[in-house]
């Protein structure tokens, strides 16, 4: 059986229990190292062979995926955050498909939720937007032309944008072009739950400067909408006037 993990946003301690546990008894991991936080590897055992997935093809991380899995060693694929997100998993689970053998993806908490805790905030406010739009600048991976930021922004939905701080300017300029006005609030996390995290916030209009007198332009995620502002309708599922499936009005 060979295990697609999510590492979680960087903090070792927020991979999830069964990560962990998998990861205690490992035979051979083999780790995004661009972005998974080497004391992950810590949870390995004594022995554990460890590979970083960075330098290799993906005919190479399967190789030594199957070569775990032939001699029989509880083999771990550790992805940042959780690896349904831009993670690459999906080439993968179907090379293993073709090959017969048997995998499982285990869950982890991606940068955006970690994102939200470090500044914290709530992207879901009643009253401002019940929508998050996740998406990402076009680099050498094309995006959908359906799917320009520019349309995306349209929504004024809350946005979170990865894979995009190395082109913010071009990035505040869609989302400014497709509806946000320049002093919407925004932010940028950078490395979100390890020890050198940082958020920058400021209007829109202000985050390209921010950012690069930060020095910021990798490790990052962009988050924008009226989400981070200051006004927001109250909850209906805390009203006290307002009954639902566990609890009665109490007026
Ligand atoms: N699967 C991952 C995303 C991988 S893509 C997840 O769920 O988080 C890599 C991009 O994720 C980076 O370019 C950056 O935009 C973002 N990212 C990953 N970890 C991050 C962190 N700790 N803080 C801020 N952004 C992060």
């Amino acid at each position: 059986m060979i295990y697609f993990i999510g590492a979680g946003p960087g903090a070792p301690d927020l991979i999830t229990l069964r990560g962990a546990e998998l990861l205690r008894r490992a035979g051979m991991i083999v780790y995004a190292g661009s972005l998974v936080n080497p004391a992950l590897l810590d949870y390995a055992p004594q022995g554990c062979e460890v590979y970083d997935s960075a330098l290799m093809t993906l005919d190479e991380v399967m190789e030594k995926l199957l070569d775990g899995e032939r001699r029989g060693l509880t083999t771990v694929r550790l992805h940042t955050g959780d690896p349904s997100l831009y993670g690459a998993i999906r080439e993968q689970m179907d090379r293993l498909r073709a090959e017969g053998v048997e995998f499982s993806v285990v869950p982890g908490v991606s940068s955006f939720c970690a994102a939200a805790a470090a500044i914290p905030a709530e992207y879901t406010l009643p009253g401002v937007s019940q929508t998050l739009i996740i998406s990402r600048m076009e680099g050498r991976t094309p995006v959908p032309a359906r799917e320009g930021i520019r349309s995306l922004a349209a929504h004024g939905a809350s946005m979170v944008l990865f894979l995009s701080s190395a082109m913010l300017k071009e990035l505040a300029s869609e989302l400014i072009a497709g509806g946000y006005p320049p002093e919407t609030p925004a932010a940028l996390v950078y490395k979100a739950s390890w020890p050198d995290e940082r958020v920058l916030r400021g209007p829109l209009a202000s985050i390209p400067a921010m950012a690069e007198e930060a020095g910021i332009s990798k490790t990052a995620l962009v988050l924008v909408g009226g989400f981070l502002g200051d006004e927001y309708d109250l909850s209906r599922l805390y009203d006290a006037s307002f009954s639902h499936g566990c609890r009665r009005a109490s007026q």
